[in-house]
């Protein structure tokens, strides 16, 4: 497995595969690896001849009362997870090579950002776009994979990918849960085990919403007013956003139909989650 810390590295080892003919597949990950992102790392593995991860904690995609300086970084756990999985190189550019000096550029999908975690992480979006762009710069690949647990941030990048013709057939994987439900996610390591139990509540609410809407309910509020019940009753009452949405643009509906995702955000104990469930 190669370990690739330079951009120029990057860019010379994509070059040498692509010229010999191999497809590139590419996972970008801010590492603190878990198995949802493993998964991710097998399919993409998969369907190409060589894989890259890279492993990169995006400054421009937090706010500035975020967790950047707190976000779980463990990169020897993460290389050695990646060894056992067969990965051909790992990318993990340093913070100054990504964003130099005078760095000004950014990359905004307007209209999609704005809903969901657009309302609560204002430039969010826009630092994950920036960075995906550079990494798809950077690593050439012909595949790029990404989990279906960033739903928003999934259809952000297929839009940018559209928008600007990026040469890069976009993947999504489906969410990987714990057994009691709750969505992995490296922040899950900021909660404590009787939170833990309380978030699978989180994924409770949206298995809730999905069955009503398969045995025939449509009206949003008949939909959400179980959920909010099932996550009051375990203390869970920062809840940011609780809506469904159209699969695609993520503009709100009133009734729901299928292809339509049910999102939530909430805060238990400072850990800020997500979650999703297509309908
Ligand atoms: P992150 O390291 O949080 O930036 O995530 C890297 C990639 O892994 C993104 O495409 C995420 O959507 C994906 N991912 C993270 N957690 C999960 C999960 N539980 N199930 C599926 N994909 C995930």
């Amino acid at each position: 497995m190669k370990l690739i810390d330079n951009i120029a590295d990057m860019k010379a080892y994509s070059d040498a595969k692509r010229s010999n003919g191999a497809k590139i597949s590419f996972v970008p990950t801010m590492g603190a690896l878990h198995d949802g992102h493993l998964q991710l790392v097998k399919n993409a593995a998969n369907i190409a001849d060589i894989c890259v991860v890279s492993i990169f904690v995006n400054p421009a995609q937090f706010g500035p009362s975020e967790d950047f300086g707190k976000y779980p970084r463990d990169l020897d756990r993460d290389k050695n997870l990646l060894k056992e999985l067969g990965v051909d190189a790992i990318f993990f550019p340093k913070l100054e090579d990504m964003y130099g000096d005078g760095f000004q550029t950014y990359v905004e999908v307007e209209e999609i950002q704005k809903p969901l975690c657009g309302k609560f992480r204002p430039g969010h979006f826009r630092g994950v776009a920036t960075v995906v762009l550079k990494l798809f710069n950077i690593v050439k690949p012909h595949y790029a994979v990404f989990g279906e647990k960033d739903y928003q941030q999934l259809q952000v990048i297929r839009r940018m990918v559209s928008d600007l013709n990026v040469d890069v057939e976009v993947i999504s994987h489906p969410i990987v849960r714990e057994r009691s439900g709750l969505a992995m996610s490296s922040r899950n390591e900021y909660l404590k085990s009787d939170k833990r139990e309380e978030a699978s509540s989180i994924s409770d609410a949206l298995f809730n919403v999905k069955r009503q809407f398969d045995s025939g309910v449509k009206e949003k509020d008949s939909l959400l007013d179980t959920a909010y019940s099932i996550l009051n009753e375990v203390g869970i009452n920062e809840i940011e956003y609780l809506e469904i949405v159209d699969g695609q643009n993520l503009t709100e509906k009133k009734s729901a139909g299928p292809g339509d995702v049910v999102a939530i955000a909430a805060r238990l104990g400072g850990t800020r989650l997500i979650d999703n469930m297509r309908l």
